[in-house]
């Protein structure tokens, strides 16, 4: 690990620094779970898809997710991605381009990858999914404690550990996880969506809830107070994978696509963020390869579980598209890149990873 952090890290010095971008005033983060680089840019898997002994329906994967090429697939799979985000954004990962998106913690599960993209640091003392209190200052919590950031950055989650991942108790943050409520003065669809998520179905168990009812929460949230800084943790496309559910999990990604197109929609058509708000979307980790079978698993040993993707639009980007230069990135750049955005310098305890050298408008 240590050899691997020093050779990252020495690749990595020539970067353009924090003043890179034009400045952002808020930014919106989204992370669809263990959503592999595969499907972002090729759609449906072609041995998934036409899988005789497969046990989800291959019936309805060729139905709604299958074309001739990459390009029809991917373009059928994430509508909103490959035309507003492709034509006026970046997208980084694409390996065939050698484009290369990673983790840079050993470990390739969610704690460690929300943890290096938020603080900014592949930290070897983050190496489990329990609830642990993080010790590591996250760059949310970095902006809140700035006089313009106060009280405005917030966060909303369907797995209910990210409450110990920006460790909530220490860090201020609102994050809202798992099936809590929402507290406070609340608009009648906040009312709405704080009793829905307890009778929407609980297929995940182990207190995680389904992504639709997190993402209407976060978003009626955003409607209502307006933060400058938030973030929402969905995690679909992760349990379906894990249960072999292909179908399900191709699904949850257009779902989350549209999703997508819509708090785009909500953000260019509000005085509060319109021209002057970044989204960016990645994941925790990638997962395996479909011919095997690894396609439902990760961590370290399925070898290519650390390759990911990540995007973003808005004021700090340019127009780049899907990215075709033989580059290395790290999910754990994010964090600086956040701060950079905005015209800050993240510094927590620990020196985060450079911020990305992707270019600013
Ligand atoms: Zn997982």
């Amino acid at each position: 690990m240590q050899r691997i952090l020093i050779c990252l890290l020495s690749l990595l010095t020539v970067t353009a620094g924090f003043g890179q971008f034009k400045k952002s005033e808020n930014i919106v983060v989204i992370t669809l779970d263990g959503f592999r680089w595969q499907e972002v840019f090729g759609g449906a898997d072609s041995v998934l898809t036409f899988d005789t002994a497969a046990r989800y329906s291959t019936n309805y994967v060729k139905d709604h997710f299958w074309a001739a090429t990459p390009q029809e697939r991917r373009q059928k799979l994430l509508p909103f991605f490959w035309s507003e985000i492709a034509s006026k954004g970046i997208i980084l990962g694409n390996r065939d381009y050698g484009n290369y998106f990673n983790n840079a913690n050993p470990y390739w599960f969610s704690y460690p990858g929300y943890n290096e993209i938020f603080t900014g640091f592949p930290d070897t003392a983050v190496n489990s999914n329990d609830k642990i209190p993080n010790k590591n200052e996250n760059v949310f919590e970095f902006l809140n404690k700035l006089p313009e950031y106060k009280n405005k950055a917030v966060v909303f989650g369907s797995w209910d550990v990210y409450s110990y991942i920006f460790n909530d108790k220490r860090s201020g943050l609102l994050v809202n996880d798992g099936y809590k409520d929402l507290a406070g003065t609340l608009t009648p669809g906040q009312q709405l969506f704080n009793k829905l998520q307890h009778e929407m179905p609980a297929i995940f168990h182990d207190g995680e809830r389904v992504d639709v009812a997190t993402f209407h929460i976060a978003f009626e949230y955003m409607k209502a107070r307006k933060p400058k800084l938030i973030y929402f943790g969905l995690g679909d496309t992760d349990e379906f994978a894990h249960g072999g559910m292909y179908d399900f999990y191709l699904d949850a990604a257009q779902n989350t696509d549209d999703w997508i197109r819509q708090l785009w929609e909500y953000i260019q058509s509000t005085p509060e963020y319109k021209d002057k708000t970044t989204l960016i979307l990645t994941t925790d980790h990638g997962r395996g390869l479909a011919a095997g079978g690894n396609w439902q698993h990760h961590g370290q040993r399925i070898a290519e579980a650390s390759e990911m993707w990540m995007a973003a639009i808005g004021p700090s980007v340019k127009p780049v598209g899907e990215s075709k230069e033989k580059a290395q990135a790290y999910q754990g750049q994010i964090a600086a890149t956040i701060a950079a955005m905005l015209g800050k310098e993240f510094k927590p305890l620990h020196k985060p990873l450079p911020v990305l050298t992707f270019p600013g408008k």
